[in-house]
């Protein structure tokens, strides 16, 4: 097979440290933006809002609108584009998931370059090429564009709530269950496996495992990592070096699940699942997660069993065609004997 030559986007300014909010004005004067459009979660902290705003009028920029987003539907957000006035030159997305999608996408469809301030870092999705919008009450992943820039601040996100930081960690273990798919996807389908994308990903959570702590230092760490993820999707432009068999679980769990939880603590619960299935970074993951005291925070609102054997079982049909360990013959009852017999996965469940 003849393939091209890799051309990937990646964001132009990075800045990952504590005190990079009160600055993000200095940052996009840079790139000599003087007017915004400004998406910013709901419930976002007072002091946040406030501390971006003085950050950009010191800087002599305009917020042409401000949006506070609670919804990501792809409806609002093709409609916010349109309403789009002001001639802003560039996109500004604060706070958590849903608002960074909307401003992610809107900046898309304007063709404006796109500065993401995640708040905390509970998934990767702060920087990918992808937007997570719902359409008609569904849950897909839209091409988007990377960011321009994505600017952190270590600070404000260890003042986050330490359950986002948790699903951050669960979501970049997923990376080691992910790349195993992806793997025996090459050998049972002849999936292409990009290896620069691959490396890109696996080297991501090591670099976080050689530090594994929520405090300033490790959030930086974090950060990086989530967001060298994002990066190895687009050297590659799929999912696949950030999402595999544990993915599909998740998503199968938003489906039906009474009530579903954070996207990380999900995809990390259901990613030490797929490794013990796949005999695959068991040990690793199961010590990252007690050093940052994942478990802990799993133990003290356990996941309902039968909705995660329901769950495993829809899984493989959430996206067809996608190979996975849960492709092979005799998976799921051996993944629903894990579930049963593993003493780490039982401290997860009731029953
Ligand atoms: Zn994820």
């Amino acid at each position: 097979m003849k393939r091209t030559p890799t051309r990937v986007a990646i964001p132009t300014l990075v800045r990952i440290k504590p005190g990079a909010l009160a600055r993000s004005g200095i940052y996009l004067n840079r790139f000599d933006h003087r007017s915004v459009v400004v998406f910013q979660s709901v419930g976002l902290p007072k002091s946040i809002i406030e501390a971006l705003r003085a950050a950009l009028s010191d800087s002599k920029i305009d917020v042409v609108s401000l949006n506070e987003v609670n919804d990501n539907s792809f409806d609002r957000a093709v409609d916010t584009f349109r309403k789009l006035n002001g001639q802003p030159t560039a996109v500004i997305g604060v706070g958590g998931g849903k608002a960074l999608d909307v401003a992610k996408y809107v900046a898309f469809l304007s063709k404006l370059p796109y500065f993401a301030i995640p708040t905390s870092l509970s998934n990767d999705g702060f920087c990918s090429p992808q937007s997570s919008l719902t359409i008609e009450g569904k849950r897909r992943s839209l091409a988007a564009m990377m960011p321009f820039g994505v600017i952190v601040d270590t600070r404000v996100c260890a003042q986050s709530p330490p359950n986002l930081s948790l699903s951050g960690v669960g979501d970049l273990a997923s990376k080691f269950t992910a790349i195993h798919d992806w793997k025996l996807a090459f050998h049972n389908t002849g999936e292409a496996v990009d290896d620069f994308a691959a490396l890109l990903s696996d080297g991501s959570v090591h670099a976080f495992m050689a530090r594994p702590t929520l405090d300033e230092a490790g959030l930086r760490l974090l950060a990086t990592s989530l967001m060298m993820n994002g990066i190895a999707m687009e050297v590659c432009g799929s999912s696949r070096p950030a999402s595999g068999s544990e993915h599909l679980i998740s998503h199968a769990l938003d489906l039906l699940s009474a009530r579903p939880r954070l996207h990380g603590l999900q995809v990390g619960v259901a990613a030490y699942w797929m490794s013990l299935l796949h005999n695959e970074n068991s040990s690793s993951i199961s010590e990252l997660f007690a050093e940052t005291g994942f478990w802990d925070i799993i133990a003290e609102d356990r996941f309902y069993m039968s909705e995660w054997l329901e769950a495993v079982n829809l899984a493989p049909s959430i996206k067809p065609g996608y190979f996975t360990v849960l492709s092979l013959p005799d998976s799921r009852a051996k993944a629903e004997d894990i579930l049963r017999n593993d003493s780490l996965m039982q401290e997860c469940f009731v029953a």
